[in-house]
């Protein structure tokens, strides 16, 4: 029997991608499309809505979040609520909220995922860089991606970020009495590893992560080129959650 699937943000970058893979995906259905500011009321058959309260009682297994961080935590909520496994890609939520809707899920007996990344490369540099750290304490990392993206750092520099720190020793980069004659030259702070953030048009989603040693560099750098590079990790996560009963945070606890 097919997976059935609502895709909330269906008309952003993200979103449109998703809708062509879901619709291409035999093994899925897609039951429902949710942005509130459209006035389509369907697409190729698939109703359409505005507000996500109309979906209250849908005959649906999976959410699909691409939306905007300011929703983001409040549509989950409300898919696990409402007896949705969320499969989630927006960006901007907090560890604490992560850990609220964990908590939600369990009780509510649902599988998901929230993900800041879905590329299998991005989810492999991250574990790359989190074995590296070990070895490497001195690091800083550089997020690259499109100048229509909301947050920064992005969701994937915050959560490699976290890898590291957890088998890093916490240290300051850079010596302990160094000035910034323009603010924020030196990126933002993350347990004492700074990560930088660089928006251009032509940019899709990419990060380094740079490694220091003496007389030695190691650079890790992984490029979405497409928003298709997403796609397999989605589907991925669209069969995973439906057997589950405890929202995850990071691809990799799926595969
Ligand atoms: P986007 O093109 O701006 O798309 C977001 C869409 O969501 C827009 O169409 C927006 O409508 C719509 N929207 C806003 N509020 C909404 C709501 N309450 N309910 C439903 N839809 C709503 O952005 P994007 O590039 O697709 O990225 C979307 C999110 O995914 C971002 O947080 C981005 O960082 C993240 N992302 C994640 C991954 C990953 O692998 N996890 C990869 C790339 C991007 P309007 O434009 O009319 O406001």
């Amino acid at each position: 029997m097919s997976i059935k699937v609502i895709i909330a943000g269906f008309k952003g970058k993200m979103g449109q991608a998703a809708y062509k893979m879901v619709t291409e995906d035999s093994d899925l259905e897609l039951v429902a499309l949710l942005d509130p500011f459209t006035s389509e009321k369907e697409v190729a058959g698939v109703p359409v809505f505005n507000q996500k309260e109309e979906l209250i009682g849908l005959d649906a297994q999976v959410w699909v979040d691409f939306t905007t961080p300011a929703v983001a935590y409040e549509n989950t909520r409300f898919a696990l609520e409402n007896g949705f496994a969320p499969v989630v890609g927006t960006t901007g939520f907090t560890s604490e909220e992560i850990a609220e809707l964990t908590e939600l899920s369990r009780s509510k007996k649902l599988g998901g995922l929230i993900a800041p990344n879905f590329a299998l490369g991005a989810v492999l540099l991250m574990q790359f860089a989190a074995q590296a750290a070990k070895y490497f304490p001195d690091v800083e990392i550089i997020e690259l991606h499109h100048d229509q993206k909301k947050d920064a750092p992005s969701g994937t520099a915050v959560k490699t970020a976290e890898l590291i720190s957890q088998v890093r020793t916490s240290k300051q980069q850079g010596v302990a009495d160094e000035t910034e004659s323009l603010a924020g030259a030196r990126g933002a702070e993350f347990d004492g590893m700074r990560i930088h953030s660089v928006r251009l048009p032509g940019l899709v989603a990419h990060q380094e992560v740079i490694f220091g040693s003496q007389g030695e560099g190691l650079t890790l750098r992984h490029d979405s080129y497409d928003r298709v590079s997403f796609m397999t990790g989605v589907n991925l996560a669209i069969k995973e959650v439906v057997k589950r009963a405890e929202l995850v945070y990071g691809l990799e606890h799926l595969l």
